[in-house]
């Protein structure tokens, strides 16, 4: 964690303004369409990136010359701009400022830098950014879907625990109670706020990242991500292996959640029922079409999960059991999906 996440109104342009020399990671909406103009102290140079491919990034690293005098880097965006200037503040050795302009995932908060490695993510290091800013203005000028998408890193929490459950009783996984508790706990406070996230104003701006930050804790608490990600997220890394292209992380998890929490049966913590209400009335999305993933690719998904898992060497859960798909088959799945 950095030492204070700041919360407030235009912090964005005052953090720039005051940054000195300063490189820019960022994404054209958002920075083109709200800052720009309201600049002063303009970046040394700034840079667009697309992907977090390891090539790609390391390219974007040599743009740098040896004789430049830079203070910050500073990321001002979505996934991309985020992981990528956590990537150059490690490869130039450089404090960073991290200003999320979307809380889509909960990868502004985490230290670790994700690049993908042929279509896989790997973490190749570690930074803390010196400030991290969240913006009121700026994070309700995005569209609310991609907000929304944040709660599914706090909220595969509860497919993350009947995985626990069943790594503990039927593999003999080391279980604590006490942090299970506080995960299901966090997950529920979520759940119960749905009406305040919904609206998306300061409220629940500061309870999302709230949870979020309070999720990431858990797991630091614990020593991995175990509570927080299970077999909801590992058929997710499975669909993209499948059929690679840059899905809404949260809306594709939140379809997970729902399938893991119905073939989890008797070691669910939660119904589906409950997330899908959830779902509903914060307007997230999470059927096929809006995903962007097809019923086909989701079957070979659910087809290949046991080996995928095993391949991956991923955390034990639903997909280490005996036969998944005992009560309800891959194809009743997809028909109950089909009918969202
Ligand atoms: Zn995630």
């Amino acid at each position: 964690m950095p030492s204070t996440i700041k919360f407030g109104q235009n912090l964005a342009v005052d953090v720039m303004n005051d940054a000195g020399s300063y490189v820019l990671v960022t994404q054209t909406p958002p920075f083109t369409s709200v800052l720009k103009s309201k600049l002063s102290n303009f970046p040394a140079y700034t840079l667009f990136p697309k992907k977090m491919d390891i090539h790609y990034q390391e390219e974007l690293a040599q743009k740098k010359s040896s004789k430049q005098t830079i203070g910050y880097v500073i990321g001002f965006g979505g996934g991309v701009a985020i992981d990528t200037a956590k990537y150059l503040s490690w490869k130039w050795n450089l404090p960073l400022i991290q200003i999320p302009s979307i809380i889509s995932t909960d990868a502004f908060l985490t230290h670790e830098i994700g690049v993908r490695v042929e279509n896989k993510v790997r973490y190749i290091g570690k930074v803390v950014p010196e400030q991290l800013i969240i913006d009121y203005e700026i994070i309700k000028s995005a569209p609310k879907v991609l907000n929304y998408a944040g709660t599914c890193d706090v909220l595969s929490i509860c497919t993350a625990l009947g995985d626990w459950k069943i790594a503990h009783e039927q593999f003999g996984d080391p279980m604590d109670v006490s942090i299970f508790r506080s995960a299901r706990d966090c997950a529920q406070r979520l759940l119960d706020d749905a009406f305040i996230i919904k609206e998306m104003q300061e409220e629940g701006i500061r309870k999302l990242v709230g949870y979020l930050q309070e999720e990431i804790q858990i797991c630091e608490k614990w020593g991995s991500s175990r509570p927080e990600e299970g077999g909801e997220h590992h058929l997710a890394y499975c669909i993209e292996e499948l059929s690679p292209k840059r899905y809404l992380h949260g809306a594709l998890v939140a379809l997970n959640i729902l399938t893991v929490l119905r073939l989890q049966e008797d070691y669910a913590e939660f119904q589906p029922a409950e997330l899908k209400h959830f779902f509903d009335i914060i307007g997230h999305s999470y059927t096929f079409s809006q995903i962007g993933v097809t019923s086909d690719i989701y079957r070979k998904a659910l087809d290949s999960i046991m080996f995928y898992v095993r391949r991956e060497k991923l955390e034990k859960g639903i997909w280490y059991t005996e036969d998944p798909f005992l009560r309800y088959s891959i194809a009743e799945i997809i028909d109950w999906i089909s009918k969202f």
